[in-house]
């Protein structure tokens, strides 16, 4: 577990062996993991050395997506130091450089692929020293992106085949739709998550995700309506900020998701909604504290669900910028204050049994 760091890896060290062969071997999904938050920093850093000596041979690629090398070292390097986040804005800053390493067909497959294995396999000790996989199901959601290399539809092909070479029991993908997106394009990304749904390919469901700040959120309900008519499951990043305001969640809440990411700043009025309809709430511990969402575990949101018995689902959010494993969320339930929060082996067990209920794909 040398790759982690931060509150996770102090959790993480705190647990003795039992407990961590406890967790280990804990049936657990994955809900909330975005694809190009949780690529292995080995892969990125091998991405970037091609990239240096094709753009140094050639005249340079003209991806629509291209940023200078000397950003994208610059990315990479903050990734290797460990990021510091004042504010949650800071996060989505990381991203060009990311993108710029994940905009050819083929890129996009290895990087899947090096996800996919860091979550679900135990074979590749270089990406998950564990005997055991980080979790028995994954949900991955990605953003399909256009460039010069590729239109969404392709980079969504690209995505599926690596998923679809787990089994269904192991592995689904949700479509993101970014909230910067106009409405020509939400509508663009709906129709292909629906037509390759329709094709018997493994899209899940949608999500609504990117900078929870922008966009207009008056203008989405007829396309995740739609997207739930269609069979799709529904999950919405919502309530993420202060700034996010009670009108705009009441909004998001209407089109009836079945899980909501973070849900950090909900009142009265939008948590009974949330409790009365059991809407599932991913659950990204480290994400919170590094974004700065959340002050301290114990001021958490999650001890109101807790408390409730409300559907919860563990998750990591982005592996990569904060450094942590599914495993490592779970020892934040399992290890005592100050580490983590202290929960019984069984209430853990509790938890990881909500995750596996939530998923949106079936369980074959
Ligand atoms: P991708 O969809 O490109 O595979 O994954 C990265 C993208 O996911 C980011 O550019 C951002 O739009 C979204 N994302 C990742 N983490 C978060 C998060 O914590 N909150 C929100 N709102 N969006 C996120």
């Amino acid at each position: 577990m040398s790759d982690i760091a931060g509150p996770a890896a102090a959790a993480f060290s705190s647990l003795d062996a039992a407990q961590i062969q406890f967790l280990q071997s804990l049936p657990k999904a994955e809900l909330h993991a975005h694809l190009n938050g949780s690529i292995p920093i080995s892969v990125l850093q091998e991405l970037a050395a091609e990239r240096a000596s094709s753009s140094s041979s050639s005249s340079g690629s003209s991806s629509s997506e291209s940023i200078s090398d000397e950003l994208v070292l610059s990315g990479i390097q903050k990734l290797l130091k460990g990021v510091t986040l004042d504010k949650i804005d800071d996060f989505f800053t990381l991203f060009p450089a990311i993108y710029a390493l994940t905009s050819t067909p083929d890129a996009l497959r290895r990087a899947t692929r090096a996800v996919l294995r860091t979550f679900l396999d135990v074979s590749d000790p270089s990406l998950n020293p564990n005997p055991y996989p980080q979790c028995s199901y994954l949900e991955l959601r990605t953003t399909p992106r256009q460039n010069t290399h590729m239109d969404r539809e392709i980079y969504l092909r690209c995505v599926l085949e690596e998923v679809e070479t787990y089994p269904p029991s192991r592995a689904g993908l949700i479509v993101s739709i970014d909230r910067k997106m106009g409405e020509e394009t939400v509508k663009e990304i709906l129709h292909l998550a629906m037509k390759l749904k329709k094709e018997g390919r493994r899209v899940v469901g949608l999500d609504l995700c990117g900078d929870p700040t922008a966009g207009d959120m008056g203008v989405l309900e007829p396309y995740f309506l739609e997207a739930k008519k269609a069979g799709l499951g529904v999950t919405l990043h919502i309530a993420e900020t202060t700034q996010n305001t009670p009108e705009e969640t009441l909004k998001l809440l209407s089109y009836n998701p079945d899980r909501l990411g973070h849900a950090t700043f909900l009142n009265e009025e939008t948590i009974s909604i949330v409790l009365q309809k059991k809407m599932c709430i991913e659950i990204c511990l480290s994400s919170n504290l590094l974004c700065k969402t959340v002050p301290t575990l114990e001021s958490h949101h999650i001890h109101q669900y807790l408390k409730a018995g409300h559907p919860i689902a563990i998750s990591s959010d982005d592996i990569l910028p904060f450094r942590t494993s599914l495993l490592a969320e779970y020892a934040l339930l399992l290890a005592k204050p100050p580490y983590g929060l202290g929960l019984t082996e069984d209430q853990v067990r509790t938890v990881a049994e909500m995750s596996l209920k939530a998923r949106f794909g079936s369980s074959e």
